[in-house]
């Protein structure tokens, strides 16, 4: 975690965007998406001019249209993939977020980015709609709308606050 955080004033530019996008596959939305190029600590890491850019790091402000950020880029709880760079499953956090992220694991997620076991995989854009609408418009509390969805409540959270599943408005 701490090279991230030495990234912070790293900017990307259009090359190292190309090289970025040449190492994965975009799959489904919501399924993670693995970088196939080279990896530091688990993370996907690549050089362009010189210089070392975190994959994941590079998804998150490229999809959020931001060429640099002094914030962590962050996993999902839900995602166990450290070189997952599917920006659905990424955010743009501190380091207690990340700190907090870490001190509760949910055992049964942990087969989330396998497939069919995996509940947030079948949440829907019009569920995120759903879920954004009854938080904030119906006052539901979180801890109902993860029983009422099977996600946790920290995901439902970062929906909500649109950290998660960004490009749904
Ligand atoms: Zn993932």
């Amino acid at each position: 975690m701490t090279e991230q955080n030495l990234n912070g004033d790293r900017k990307i530019n259009k090359e190292v965007i190309e090289k970025f996008l040449n190492n994965f596959i975009k799959g489904e939305e919501n399924k993670c998406w693995l970088w196939f190029g080279t990896l530091h600590e688990g993370y996907g890491r690549f050089m362009c001019n010189g210089e070392y850019y975190f994959a994941h790091r590079v998804s998150c402000l490229y999809y959020n249209n931001l060429i640099k950020s002094p914030l962590l880029a962050l996993h999902i709880r839900e995602c166990f993939n450290k070189n997952c760079v599917n920006p659905n499953h990424l955010y743009l956090g501190t380091q207690k977020e990340n700190q907090e992220d870490r001190s509760i694991i949910y055992p049964e997620s942990y087969n989330h980015c396998k497939g069919e076991s995996n509940v947030t995989h079948k949440l829907t854009e019009q569920d995120i709609r759903d879920i954004r609408y009854k938080k904030k418009c119906l006052k539901h509390k979180l801890h109902q709308l993860a029983k009422e969805y099977n996600i946790t409540e920290s995901y439902i959270g970062l929906i909500v606050q649109g950290k998660a599943w960004k490009h749904i408005k």
